[in-house]
């Protein structure tokens, strides 16, 4: 080991100005070299420099999670009520008002910590990973194993995961824009470069935390972890997103406004209080303080980000991973899924089925492997122009890996005959041109013999046109085109994805093969015809998305009569052909939005197109899903209203700019995603329905009382009680509620439409006038027996938590009865949580230190069964304006759906 090598490997003294080095003497000082480190010197250098990980985005402390807790108007509100109170000398109060502002801001901390929690875990299931070279192999590893000196393989849409000097470097262009904000890719080549050069301009190197738009590269990693550029702007690094939706946003706005409104109807009553019915100033006050209290539901947005974070785990369990939660909110409401076919549709295990060459079709099956001239050749073609890799001889079967198509195709040629290792090794690639889906088809250039062959292998419609004679049994002959074209279709409409292979001898001395004025003047060799069937979970879930109402279209960069073939396995469409990127191309925008509305298969279309088939739905109002892999597909991920990247197959620069990522890459994923969604904010929506009575009718009793001239059948502090820790606790129960049957079986929700749906306001307020006519009846009934107040309004409040409970079991369904056995026992923590209620209230009537807060008086049984007895119907209230709008038919075609 060198010097150098030595000083670099303690981290100890500068780091040489890598951009400035020739390649050759990088790699010497790293003491590496072009076959990559061995296992044993990974781990050797693994331990002197420690994990390639970036510093975790910075997390705001505890103490400011609590501190943000009383940045609210209501907790505003309250302080100022307990400052109040204070100087009225009313120190229960005032105590009891801190001690449940202090509650509720340790609670807020605790739930948003735990939910913020939950997203990072989720965030890790995202780690990195890095295609390198190793002992002479390509390797892909968790990016945290990197060190330096090893070889780091850049292809397009890959995140670099380490700085690297680059050594070879081929159309290599790179966007920085998350180091330098530079938003148009560098071009990156492997001279060196001045060393007093900014970081924008060492085009010698690639940095971590940027992303590989197109070209090939290898660099050796010079620097890892923390000592890389972009371990050193701290201030980079993204922050833990916060825990804010559209929907927290509106909930936000909603309390504000109702603050306002509620100060004001506050002070208005305490008026007339004092003047219709001579009240005290101090009476008066309190009064409006409770109404403030009770009528803002303070527990809400603890609970929603709750449900939230609930429902991102168990997307999560289901294989979609969410990377922004505002996602969650947004799949439930989805009414478009534009979904690739390749791999999520189908199974993406492909097997060569047929083969066109000159002399007519072969169907392969186990007993007929290829044979013949022309077909040895292609397989010999295939086997050079790919990019699957076979390990080395002495492994094990399965031993080829990379795409699942060309996998196929080295199966192809195995059977046929051909020894790859050996005809590789004989035949070396001198230049290429890698696979692109925008002009389909990847070429290289080998040796063969001291001359250099050109193959050719893509979408027939990519590499038919660039020949001009096809090979056959005894040479070559004229071709032609429009009979191949015609025998392509017949085979695509059996759903089969095709390939022309092709090839040709190069004359002149240059190596290099460009696409403008590229590789014709070609030999077609055949086409393969390979089949990759759909997979049946995906049926099923076309399905289950066209019952609710969501229109599912696949997008695909294959041919249009092959995708529409299997278009019709999946059930999407009848047509003959799929919609082509060319036929998009020749419609105006009214023109593609009537297609894209109308069609479901979309064939040859390249990412551009992807985006203006998303704006085009978008303009229709559509919420849309698009899913993507492709370092081009990013745009139309962003646009999309739901990017869906893949997890296995994608580019980190899809994953990137996705808001859920799928594990597994399944179509049948998005579907569960979206149901998931829908509980989410139907559970979200329940817990609203259930709190919004209570304080309705908390409000209501002031306000009568007030204007009655009667005393408040509620104290503010017993208001707070009822609001922070009951309701919060049984709504929190919501949370955790199973799908209704029919979740999947009604149209998606309008993401315009009121947060409250269709008809169900009225339940709030049909409850809430209920729960005040029972509470105040009671309080009424004993003042009248003579009972001293603080009894009656222990008796008025008992009954309003009696009313809570139940009407959580009616509220567990939105629309269907909760009369059965699995609404009323069906969720074990709404249960758990009526019971630990219970046994709050009993400890809130009888426990001395709580009479003392909240001045409290034992109660006798008759007053309890009273209370029961008053409170229980509620059930039967609840669940017949549920039967009398399920007659009605309410909010099941509308409302909820569009
Ligand atoms: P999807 O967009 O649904 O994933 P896809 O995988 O068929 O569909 P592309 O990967 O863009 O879309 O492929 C388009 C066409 O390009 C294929 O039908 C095939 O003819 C050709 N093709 C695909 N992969 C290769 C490859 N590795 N080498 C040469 N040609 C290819």
């Amino acid at each position: 080991m060198t010097a150098a090598s030595e000083k670099q490997e303690t981290g100890a003294g500068e780091q040489p100005a890598w951009h400035a080095l020739d390649p050759e003497e990088a790699l010497r000082r790293l003491d590496a070299d072009l076959e990559g480190l061995g296992a044993a010197e990974v781990a050797r250098r693994l331990e002197v420099h420690g994990p390639n990980l970036q510093r975790p985005p910075r997390r705001r402390g505890r103490l400011a999670r609590f501190a943000s807790q009383f940045r609210n108007l209501l907790i505003y509100l309250l302080l100022a009520a307990a400052l109040v109170t204070a100087a009225l000398g009313h120190w229960i109060d005032t105590a009891v008002i801190v001690a449940v502002v202090l509650v509720n801001a340790v609670i807020g901390t605790i739930q948003e910590g735990k939910a913020e929690s939950a997203m990072e875990a989720i965030r890790g299931l995202l780690s990195p990973e890095a295609t390198v070279r190793r002992d002479d192999r390509r390797q892909t590893i968790d990016a945290a194993g990197l060190v330096p000196g090893d070889l780091l393989i850049l292809e397009p849409g890959a995140k670099v995961t380490a700085d690297v000097r680059l050594v070879s470097a081929r159309g290599l262009a790179i966007d920085e824009s998350a180091l330098t904000g530079e938003s148009v890719p560098v071009s990156k080549t492997i001279d060196p470069v001045p060393a007093q050069c900014g970081l924008g301009d060492r085009h010698s190197m690639a940095f971590a935390g940027t992303l590989v738009t197109t070209g090939e590269g290898l660099g050796v990693v010079v620097a890892t972890g923390e000592r890389t550029e972009l371990g050193q702007v701290t201030e980079m690094l993204a922050e833990v997103e916060t825990l804010t939706t559209p929907l927290l946003r509106h909930l936000d706005r909603l309390g504000r406004q109702l603050a306002l409104m509620i100060v004001s109807t506050g002070a208005l009553t305490a008026l007339a209080g004092i003047l219709l019915h001579g009240f005290s100033i101090v009476e008066m006050f309190m009064a409006a303080v409770g109404l403030a209290v009770a009528a803002i539901p303070e527990g809400l947005p603890a609970i929603v980000t709750i449900t939230l974070a609930l429902g991102v785990q168990r997307l999560a369990s289901r294989n979609a991973i969410v990377r922004r939660l505002p996602a969650v909110e947004t799949l439930g409401a989805v009414t478009v899924i534009c979904s690739d076919k390749t791999g999520t549709l189908t199974r993406n295990e492909m097997t060569v089925q047929e083969l066109l060459l000159a002399d007519g079709l072969h169907v392969l099956h186990e007993e007929a492997a290829p044979s013949g001239e022309a077909a040895v050749a292609l397989a010999r073609a295939v086997a050079l122009c790919s990019d699957a890799a076979v390990e080395p001889a002495g492994g094990e079967r399965g031993r080829i890996s990379g795409d699942p198509m060309e996998i196929a195709l080295l199966a192809l040629a195995e059977s046929a005959g051909v020894d790859i290792e050996a005809y590789r090794s004989a035949h070396p690639r001198l230049d290429g041109i890698p696979f692109d889906s925008g002009h389909r088809y990847m070429a290289t250039v080998n040796s063969d013999d001291k001359r250099r062959r050109l193959i050719v292998k893509g979408a027939p419609e990519a590499v038919v046109p660039r020949c001009e004679r096809v090979l056959t049994g005894s040479g070559t002959a004229a071709l032609d085109e429009a009979a191949w074209h015609r025998q392509a279709e017949h085979m695509a409409a059996r759903g089969l994805r095709l390939l022309a292979v092709a090839e040709r001898w190069l004359d002149d001395d240059s190596t290099a093969i460009h696409h403008g004025h590229g590789p014709d003047g070609l030999v077609l060799i055949g086409l393969v015809a390979i089949i990759d069937p759909p997979r049946d979970e995906a049926i099923a879930a076309v399905a289950a998305c066209q019952r609710a109402g969501i229109e599912v279209k696949m997008i695909t960069g294959d041919h249009a009569v092959t995708a529409a073939a299997i278009g019709r396995q999946l059930g999407l469409e009848s047509d003959e052909r799929g919609v082509t990127g060319d036929d998009l191309d020749a419609l105006d925008d009214a023109g593609l939005r009537e297609v894209a509305r109308q069609r479901s298969v979309f064939a040859r279309v390249s990412p551009a197109h992807k985006l203006r088939l998303v704006e085009a739905l978008q303009a229709d109002d559509e919420v849309v899903a698009m899913t993507g892999d492709g370092v081009n597909d990013a745009p139309a991920l962003k646009r999309a209203d739901v990017g869906v990247a893949m997890g296995r197959g994608g580019t980190d620069a899809a994953r990137e700019s996705a808001e859920i990522v799928l594990a597994d890459d399944n179509f049948a994923t998005i579907e569960a995603a979206v149901h998931e969604g829908r509980v989410i904010y139907d559970n979200i929506v329940k817990s609203i329905l259930f709190i919004l009575p209570t304080n309705a009718a908390q409000a209501l009793l002031l306000v009568i009382a007030v204007l009655a001239g009667l005393m408040l059948p509620v104290t503010p502090v017993q208001i707070l009680w009822v609001n922070m820790i009951t309701a919060v606790t049984l709504a929190l129960a919501l949370a955790f509620e199973p799908p209704e049957d029919a979740i999947m079986a009604r149209p998606p929700r309008r993401t315009n439409a009121s947060l409250i749906p269709e008809g169900l306001g009225w339940r709030v307020i049909i409850v809430a006038v209920a729960m005040l006519i029972g509470t105040l009846g009671l309080f009424l009934r004993e003042l009248a027996d003579g009972r001293d107040l603080a009894e009656a309004r222990t008796l008025a409040i008992n009954t309003l938590v009696l009313f809570e409970v139940w009407y959580l079991f009616s509220a567990r369904r939105l629309r269907e009865s909760a009369l059965n056995r699995s609404g009323l026992f069906g969720n074990r923590i709404v249960l758990l949580a009526g019971v630990a209620i219970i046994v709050a209230q009993l400890l809130f009537t009888y426990a001395p230190p709580m009479q003392l807060l909240f001045d409290t008086r034992a109660l006798g049984s008759a007053e309890w069964l009273m209370a029961v007895l008053v409170s229980l119907p509620i059930i039967a209230v609840a669940e017949g304006h549920k039967a009398w709008q399920r007659r009605r038919g309410v909010g099941l075609s509308s409302g909820m759906g569009r």
